[in-house]
C-alpha cells in the first residue's frame, strides 16, 4: 500500500497510508484462490465471507464487496485500517504458503473508502420494532457492534457514553493519522440510521445506576466500557512534571486538540527528547504523536529485544522510517527531575533475555549494566486495566483479574440481563475481539428476552 513520505507525514497529524487504488484492488483480487474451504475466513473473529467480497471486486462491484462485509462488520473502514489481519485472516491465507497472502485488510478498506469517496450510502435496512429496551454502556467497538446488531433485531438502543464523543479508543486512543476521525463518525452515523440513540457525558455507575437503567424499563444491559484505566510502573519519578500515561497523553491530542494549542485549551507540553516506556501500538502511537508535536527525538525504550514487540509490524515500521529510535533491552528504574520538580533524564537498565516465561516470549532479565538516557519527557505505555467506576457499582458481579467482568462464551455476566464484553471482559486486546464480543451478546441478549427459559 502506498504511503505518504516520511519526512513530510512526521510533521502532520495527516493520514499515513493512501489505501490501493482500483487497479491495485483489481490486480489483488485477482490472485485470490477462491478456495472451497475458505481457511482466511476462519482467521477473522467475525467470520467475514471473505471469497465473497473479494469476488464482488473481481467483478468491479465495489459496494457488492461492502455489502457483503456489512452482514458481518459494520465498521469496515475502520477494520481495515487498525485490525491486525497479519496474526487473523492474512495468516491463515494457502497463498501465505509459498508466496504473499491475500491482502485482505487492504482489500476490505479499499471497498469501503470506494464508498465513501463516492458518496454513496448503504441501503437503509427494514426494521420492525419489537418494543423491548436494551441499554449499552460504552461507544467503543464492542458497544457499537451489540447496539447495531441488536438495533436490526427491532430492539429500542440507548447508548450511555462517559465523554463527550463517541467512538471509544477509536476516537481518543488511535491517532487521526492512523485513522481519520471522519470515517469514525461516518460509520457511528450508520449506527445511529439504524435507530441507535447515544447519549453523551453519561458515566454509568454515577450519572446513572444500572438498577436505575433496569427500573426505567430496560430489559438487558450490554456493559462494553473497554480497559482505559493506565497502568504504572511504580518507580521512582514517575509523579515528576513532563511525565505522561499514554492514555492521558493521546486523549488530550486526539480528543481534546491539544496540538491547536491555544486554540483548543487543553495542551500537552512540548518536549524536546521524548521517552515512550512499552512495546505496543499505544506506545507506537505515543512516539509519533509526540513526533508530531515537534519533539527532536523520540525513544522508544523496551525491556525485550525487536522480536518480542506486540505492536503491528507494519507500525513499526513506519515508526521507524519516521525517525523513531529504539532503544531495545532496556529497561528503567527510575525518572530524574531536575531542581523544579521536571523530567531531565531516565535511569535504565541494560537487559538481557533468557528463556521464554508464560506469554512465550523470552524473558529480560538484568545485565548488571545501567545507563542514563537524558529526556525531558516520558510517556508510560505499559498497557491499561479495567476502570472501576462501573464495575463497583454493580453489587455481586463476579470479577476476575483486575477487575474484568466474568462472562459466559456469549457474555453472559453471572448476573441475569447483564451482558459484557471487549477489553472490560478480556483485557486490552483488539478492535476485531470486541466487535465478535459485541456480536456473540447480541444474539444472547436477543435469547435472554425472546426466549426466556
Ligand atoms: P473502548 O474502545 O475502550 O470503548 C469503551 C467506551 O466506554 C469508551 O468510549 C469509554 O469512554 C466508555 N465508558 C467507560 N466507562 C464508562 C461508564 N462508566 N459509563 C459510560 N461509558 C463508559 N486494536 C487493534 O485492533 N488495532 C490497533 O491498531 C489498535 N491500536 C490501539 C491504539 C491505542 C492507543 C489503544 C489504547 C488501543 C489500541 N487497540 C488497537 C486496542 C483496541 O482499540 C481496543 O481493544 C478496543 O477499542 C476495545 O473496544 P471496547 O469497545 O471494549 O472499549
Ligand atoms: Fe482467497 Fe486466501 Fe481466502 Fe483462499 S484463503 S479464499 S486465496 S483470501
Amino acid at each position: 500500500m502506498r504511503t505518504r513520505d516520511a519526512k513530510k507525514r512526521s510533521r502532520d497529524f495527516r493520514e499515513v497510508a493512501l489505501g490501493l487504488t482500483e487497479r491495485q484492488a483489481l490486480k489483488e483480487a485477482r490472485r485470490c484462490l477462491q478456495c472451497k474451504k475458505p481457511m482466511c475466513v476462519e482467521g477473522c473473529p467475525v467470520e467475514i465471507n471473505i471469497p465473497a467480497f473479494i469476488a464482488a471486486i473481481r467483478n468491479t462491484d465495489f459496494p457488492g464487496a461492502l455489502n457483503v462485509i456489512r452482514q458481518y462488520n459494520m465498521l469496515p473502514a475502520v477494520c481495515g485500517r487498525v485490525c491486525p489481519q497479519e496474526n487473523q485472516c492474512q495468516s491463515r491465507c494457502i497463498l501465505g504458503k509459498k508466496k504473499a497472502p491475500i491482502a485482505i485488510g487492504a482489500l476490505e478498506r479499499f471497498a469501503a473508502d470506494y464508498e465513501a469517496r463516492k458518496g454513496l450510502s448503504e441501503r437503509p435496512v427494514k426494521i420492525r420494532p419489537n418494543g423491548h429496551k436494551v441499554a449499552v454502556i460504552g461507544s467503543g467497538p464492542a458497544g457499537l457492534t451489540a447496539a447495531a446488531d441488536l438495533a436490526k433485531m427491532g430492539y429500542d438502543i440507548t447508548i450511555f457514553e462517559a465523554l463527550h464523543e463517541a467512538g471509544g479508543v477509536l476516537l481518543y486512543g488511535i491517532p487521526e493519522f492512523r485513522l481519520p476521525k471522519k470515517i469514525i463518525k461516518r460509520e457511528i452515523e450508520y449506527v445511529k440510521s439504524l435507530g441507535v440513540k447515544i447519549l453523551l457525558n453519561w458515566v454509568v455507575g454515577k450519572t446513572q445506576t444500572i438498577e436505575e437503567l433496569f427500573r426505567e424499563g430496560f430489559r438487558a444491559v450490554f456493559i462494553g466500557v473497554g480497559a482505559g484505566s493506565p497502568r504504572y510502573m511504580s518507580i521512582p519519578g514517575e509523579n515528576l512534571n513532563n511525565v505522561y500515561f499514554a492514555s492521558e497523553f493521546l486523549t488530550r491530542v486526539n480528543l481534546m486538540k491539544a496540538e491547536q494549542f491555544p486554540r483548543y485549551d487543553t495542551p500537552v507540553k512540548k518536549a524536546r527528547k521524548v521517552a515512550v516506556i512499552g512495546g505496543g501500538n499505544v506506545a507506537m502511537d505515543s512516539a509519533r504523536t509526540a513526533l508530531r508535536l515537534g519533539a527532536e527525538k523520540v525513544f522508544i525504550v523496551y525491556r525485550r529485544s525487536g522480536d518480542e514487540m506486540p505492536s503491528r509490524q507494519e507500525e513499526v515500521e513506519h515508526a521507524k522510517k519516521e525517525g523513531i529510535i529504539f532503544k531495545f533491552l532496556t529497561n528503567p528504574k527510575e525518572i530524574i527531575g531536575d531542581e523544579r520538580g521536571y523530567v531531565k533524564a531516565i535511569r535504565c537498565d541494560r537487559m538481557v533475555l533468557c528463556e521464554p516465561d508464560t506469554s512465550g516470549r523470552r524473558r529480560p532479565e538484568c545485565s548488571g549494566e545501567e545507563f542514563i538516557l537524558d529526556v525531558d519527557q516520558v510517556i508510560m505505555a505499559i498497557g491499561q486495566t479495567s476502570n472501576p467506576i462501573l464495575v463497583r457499582s454493580i453489587e455481586g458481579l463476579k470479577l476476575w483479574g483486575a477487575g474484568y467482568i466474568e462472562v459466559d462464551e456469549n457474555g453472559a455476566s453471572n448476573i441475569p440481563g447483564i451482558f459484557a464484553g471487549g477489553d472490560i471482559s478480556t483485557g486490552a486486546a483488539t478492535v476485531i475481539s470486541a466487535m465478535g464480543a459485541g456480536k456473540r451478546a447480541a444474539r444472547a441478549i436477543h435469547d435472554f428476552i425472546a426466549k426466556p427459559k
